[in-house]
């Protein structure tokens, strides 16, 4: 089976990361996975394709030819186009709800190959919030053969949407895999947590440190203007201390950089690599942002999350207790913020259970993969009455055997 792993931006890196390496993990000449990197944010990405030890099979450095979103979209569609008829891949994965995700979906599906996706089902209602990631999405999900849904909540709302449940599998968020990972290297290497207390030692321990990331489209103009001025606010106050890993936009930069560089209390610095904005999400008394996977990340680490935005599509956020929406009125943000410094957490403390998922995504997607790879529905295309849920869970170990044994038997012979 010949796999292809599309990435393109930051989120996409850092949330198909343990997908790949699973696959990755048991590679064989039946089972070939390759990487293909879009460039859409070449830059953010490079550090964490690094951190994860990920080097691309191929890379269509679509960005710098491209400006518009629709002039993205169509370069993308026409180098995989070309790249999926050199490969042949059995299967394309694409994550989420980026440009490169839809794009690639869609050169995939006009050359009749199946499509995965990963972090399927996640809706705000509103077609025009996120921009243009909720249109994206749900391109995606008219096209997907399979759906693996992160929630029961993402699983609704594609049935709701008329997908076959036998299609969908709930394999929890990739983005807690990715966590573990570096939680465990934080813990386990010693050197790394002494890089990053001293590339942090600018924070005193006393201080409340707000993290903060804002750069979404709709928020580009008034609303990174009002949020600014929030922060400004909040800087004041001598018990805290602002950082903000401002996004390499240059409709993010110019503002940001014009109305809070200087400011004593607020460390604007460029954006930062994974594992050290994970250290600081550990370290932060609140966390500020427009982001989609940060509304995941936070409340995995039991941290509050305030989101400057009008609606979510992670309402398992909410409703775990660490997540509010604030949107982006300054005195909003100013009033929650203090109210969490005021009186701790806003709800009870770490959530007893994550909602988004154990850190076995990844498994449970490969699993489903190989499963229904093995299954008689792969040729017939269909797999309406055979659900790929069960293939997970029937066909994973199965599956997982035999192509290890396979692996295995290659490698002896090889040497
Ligand atoms: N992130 C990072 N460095 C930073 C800021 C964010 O590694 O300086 C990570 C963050 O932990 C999250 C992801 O980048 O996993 C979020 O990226 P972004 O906000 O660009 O995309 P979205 O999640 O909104 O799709």
């Amino acid at each position: 089976m010949r796999t292809v792993v599309v990435i393109g931006t930051r989120p996409e890196a850092i949330k198909m990361a343990p997908v790949i390496k699973q696959l990755k993990s048991l590679s064989s000449r039946k089972l070939q996975t390759f990487v293909v990197s879009t460039g859409q944010h070449q830059d953010m990405m490079r550090p964490i394709l690094e951190f994860f030890q990920i080097n691309p099979d191929f890379d269509l450095g679509v960005m710098p030819k491209c400006g518009s979103i629709n002039s993205l979209f169509s370069t993308v569609v026409k180098e995989m186009d070309g790249l999926l008829a050199r490969i042949e891949p059995d299967i394309v994965l694409v994550h989420g709800d980026t440009t490169s995700a839809a794009a690639s979906a869609l050169a995939a599906f006009h050359q009749k190959t199946r499509i995965g996706h990963v972090e399927a089902g996640l809706r705000t209602g509103r077609l025009d919030a996120p921009f243009p990631e909720e249109a994206n999405r749900r391109i995606i999900g008219q096209l997907a053969d399979l759906h693996f849904a992160p929630t029961q909540t993402a699983q609704s709302q594609l049935i709701a949407e008329g997908v076959p449940r036998s299609r969908i599998v709930v394999t929890g968020n990739t983005v807690v895999d990715a966590l573990q990972f570096v939680l465990a290297r934080l813990r386990n290497e010693p050197l790394l947590r002494k890089r990053l207390d001293e590339r942090f030692n600018f924070l005193a321990p006393h201080q409340h440190i707000i993290l903060v990331t804002g750069h979404r489209r709709e928020n580009l103009g008034n609303g990174i203007d009002r949020i600014c001025d929030a922060l400004a606010r909040l800087a004041q106050s001598a018990n805290c201390a602002i950082v903000y890993p401002v996004h390499l936009n240059p409709r993010v930069q110019k503002p940001v950089l014009k109305r809070l560089a200087g400011m004593p209390r607020v460390y604007l610095v460029p954006p930062l690599d994974y594992v050290e904005f994970v250290y600081l999400m550990l370290r932060s008394t609140v966390i500020l942002t427009d982001s989609g996977g940060v509304q995941e990340e936070a409340p995995s680490l039991g941290k509050p999350v305030l989101v400057m935005r009008d609606v979510t599509e992670r309402p398992e956020a909410v409703a775990s207790g660490l997540a509010r929406l604030v949107g982006t009125e300054p005195e909003k943000i100013v009033g929650a913020v203090q109210e969490i410094i005021r009186e701790g957490n806003v709800c009870s403390g770490s959530p007893v259970r994550n909602p988004f998922g154990d850190g076995r995504a990844a498994e449970r997607i490969v699993g489903a993969i190989l499963g229904t790879w093995q299954s008689p529905s792969w040729e017939r295309r269909t797999g309406d009455g055979e659900s790929i849920a069960e293939s997970a869970d029937k066909l994973f170990d199965h599956a997982l055997v035999n192509t290890l044994h396979s692996a295995e038997r290659e490698r002896r012979v090889a040497h």
